[in-house]
């Protein structure tokens, strides 16, 4: 049963081979056919009992034009399917309304044709607004002649009530059935746009090789602290790391040691910052790193703690185990200086701290 079950869902949203067409627009008209084939069905059998058999006789029609409207949507003509399910819809649906009355509720199926032209890919959206307005116009003329001549057949209450309940039941699931195709495929489009954006933002923000953030989203971190400083006067300060010798670890052991030195102590940095601010790969081998709420002193013995463990983590890749060192010079943020020149500060102080030696932290 549930392969049967299945096998019915995959022949239904089957996909289109031609481009210019959705797959969307062909999955609704193959349901509308369905729906309007089953209700010209019921209809028709009604109607015939009711022993106005040319009219009964007449729904056949209609069904084989849903069948061939059908099969079209498998066979890259959608627009032409479209075409008949809107012509057999607006005539049977005059014809009915004519013949029986309006009261019965068969102009309900003509609303549907505007959402379908509404749903179909176009351009012409002109088109379309004529196309509704024609629509409400034949419903109002449809309804002005029911009025005027009497010559409709005059149904028994039972079938009256019968067709009213039927007509405006087969209408609300129509309806149901295309608005929950829409807002299926649009909430689809919104959530696949929302990841991309996230995606996109993530690629913008991060350093793919160390996952920290890259220069880009640094200075737009660093603009929120300067934001709070001027605002409630928090201090915080920054400070430049460079891993000592680097060029000797790709020399030795090679660029991929190298990029697997440079990703082992992000990993540490993010860690160590995690309470304490936020760091960026700002260059090569250069970190930036800014301490919220921490004056010169208080970054210097977080970065002396920072280096000592760095220092002392064992660099393991393939058959080569070594140690690594890094020097900083970091700088207190001052609104007189600004970011910018706060950071070449604490540049020039690493460049001290490379000539007095490297492995040290010089504020
Ligand atoms: P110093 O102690 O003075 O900083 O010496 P150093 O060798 O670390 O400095 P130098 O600026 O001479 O070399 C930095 C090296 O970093 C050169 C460059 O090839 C390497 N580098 C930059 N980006 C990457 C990267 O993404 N991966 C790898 N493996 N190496 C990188
Ligand atoms: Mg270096
Ligand atoms: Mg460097």
């Amino acid at each position: 049963m549930q392969a049967l079950l299945d096998r019915i869902t995959g022949f239904i949203l089957q996909d289109v081979k031609n481009e210019k067409e959705t797959k969307d627009m062909a999955v609704l008209l193959r349901m509308s056919c369905m729906i309007f084939a089953l209700y010209y069905l019921v209809t028709g059998t009604v109607i015939a009992f009711m022993q106005h058999y040319v009219l009964g006789f007449l729904t056949i029609g209609a069904i084989l034009l849903l069948i061939t409207a059908f099969i079209c949507t498998y066979e890259d003509h959608t627009f032409i399917s479209l075409i008949l399910v809107n012509a057999v819809l607006l005539v049977f649906s005059i014809l009915l309304c004519l013949y029986l009355g309006f009261p019965l509720q068969f102009q309900l199926p003509l609303f549907l044709n505007i959402l379908l032209v509404y749903f179909n890919k176009t351009e012409h959206m002109m088109l379309k607004r004529f196309y509704a307005v024609a629509i409400m116009l034949i419903e109002m003329f449809v309804a002005e002649i029911c009025d005027a001549f009497p010559f409709q057949a005059d149904p028994a209450y039972g079938f009256r009530i019968f067709f009213q309940t039927f007509n405006m039941m087969v209408f609300a699931l129509s309806l149901l059935a295309i608005s929950y195709c829409y807002c299926t495929k649009f909430n689809q489009a919104e959530d696949k746009l929302r990841r991309i954006n996230d995606n996109l933002e993530r690629m913008a923000n991060i350093d793919t090789l160390t996952g920290l953030s890259n220069r880009r989203h640094m200075n737009e971190y660093l603009a929120g602290l300067v934001f709070e400083f001027n605002r409630s006067g928090k201090t915080f300060t920054l400070a430049i790391g460079d891993i000592d010798f680097f060029k000797k670890v790709n020399d030795t052991y090679g660029h991929d040691t190298g990029d697997y030195v440079l990703s082992t102590a992000a990993g540490i940095f993010s860690r160590f910052m995690s309470d304490k601010g936020h760091v960026a790969r700002w260059g090569g081998e250069e970190f930036l790193f800014a301490f919220e709420n921490a004056d010169m002193e208080k970054a210097f013995r977080y970065l002396d703690e920072l280096r000592r463990q760095i220092e002392k983590t064992p660099m393991d890749f393939k058959e080569y185990h070594f140690n690594i060192t890094m020097t900083y010079g970091c700088e207190e943020f001052n609104s007189r200086l600004g970011t910018e020149a706060t950071i070449n500060r604490a540049d020039a102080k690493l460049y001290k701290g490379k000539q007095g030696g490297r492995n040290q932290v010089v504020r």
